[in-house]
């Protein structure tokens, strides 16, 4: 197969490399061992007290290492959008002193040098990394159509296979022809971009998380959506990608996405990216009854950062009770340090 041409075919509008991309968000110069972090909300309007939560963790770590600390708007979904969404994230942090610096500062403005800092205005750049993976044979274009793709379910559950997905020998795109390939475009066949996944069934890799410490999963399979046959990336690729371009040194997020990880490093690899840090962090839980379970957006009314504003709570007592979840000495340095404003402001 003639790689080139089909990274051509696919996406004849893409002309820049990555290299091109390399040289127009260069590394930041920042001090050593300076930490750039982000908080990448979807703008649904909602704002969860665990974003707010993540948002100040990360801040802190910036500020504390001089380093930086960026908003990224992840609005690949159009349909979970609302609008005015962002100026209300950037207005409901703002309240409890979380700024940053760079990212949108309204719904059309951004400050800084890495941008778009809207995933939506990002695609050339996502299609940029897909087609050198393509020309490298690590992506290939995928019809297959929802009812093909039922159809690979049923065979691997009747066959009882453990990875149920598209991989391996059920990825039936994997080795079209040239040819095929050119066929079905001309047919005007939809299409999605996949990784071929090098996993291998019997590996295993490890997760070495700053925090948690090892964590060890079964390698990835899977040939994992990298576009979408919109050509907007999913959020595996797009978290790859994006965090690359901005300099993202730690990854800090909801821990919902630690089951993800093995698809994210196989993805920085085929991308031939450095790996960032990570760093998972648990949900806020609640107890309910004598259980404790994650706070529930539907359920309770103190999962959203608005009821603090409403019910008349003080901003910095709200991160005074978020600083001691996040750090088990902070009532200590808080009782030695009762005049000092909470470190998250400064
Ligand atoms: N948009 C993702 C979320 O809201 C971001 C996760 C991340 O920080 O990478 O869960």
């Amino acid at each position: 197969m003639d790689y080139n041409r089909l990274a051509d075919l696919i996406f004849p509008h893409i002309t820049d490399t990555v290299e091109d991309l390399f040289a127009r968000y260069p590394r930041r110069d920042l001090p050593k061992g300076a930490c750039v972090t982000r908080f990448a909300p979807s703008p649904t309007g909602f704002m969860h007290i665990g974003g707010l939560y993540a948002a100040m963790i990360s801040r802190r770590i910036a500020k504390q290492s001089e380093g930086v600390f960026y908003m990224r708007i992840e609005d690949t979904d159009k349909k979970r959008e609302l609008e005015g969404g962002v100026t209300e994230i950037i207005s409901a942090l703002k309240d409890f002193g979380i700024v940053f610096d760079e990212g949108p500062t309204d719904e059309v403005n951004e400050a800084g040098a890495y941008g778009p800092y809207k995933q939506s205005h990002r695609k050339d750049l996502y299609q940029t990394v897909a087609k050198d993976m393509m020309r490298r044979g690590l992506a290939y274009p995928c019809f297959c159509t929802a009812d093909d793709l039922d159809a690979i379910r049923k065979e691997q559950e009747a066959g009882k296979e453990a990875n149920v997905g598209y991989w391996g020998r059920y990825a039936k795109c994997r080795d079209l022809s040239l040819e095929e390939i050119e066929a079905n475009l001309a047919e005007g066949k939809e299409f999605v971009v996949r990784l071929r996944s090098p996993g291998s069934e019997d590996r295993r890799i490890v997760c070495k998380d700053m925090v948690r410490g090892d964590i060890e999963f079964p390698e990835n399979v899977m040939d994992v959506v990298l576009l979408k046959s919109d050509g907007i990336p999913t959020y595996h690729f797009a978290h790859v990608v994006d965090d690359t371009l901005m300099g993202t040194t730690h990854v800090i997020r909801g821990d919902e996405w630690l089951s993800s990880y093995p698809v994210h490093e196989q993805l920085f690899a085929a991308a031939g990216f450095p790996l960032p840090g990570y760093i998972h962090i648990a949900p806020i839980m609640k107890l309910d009854g004598s259980s404790k379970r994650k706070l529930s957006k539907r359920k309770d009314p103190e999962a959203a950062v608005s009821y603090y504003h409403q019910e008349g709570y003080c901003p910095d007592a709200v991160l005074e009770y978020l600083m001691t979840i996040a750090n088990s000495s902070y009532e200590e340095w808080r009782i030695a340090h009762p005049k000092l404003p909470p470190p998250t402001i400064s």
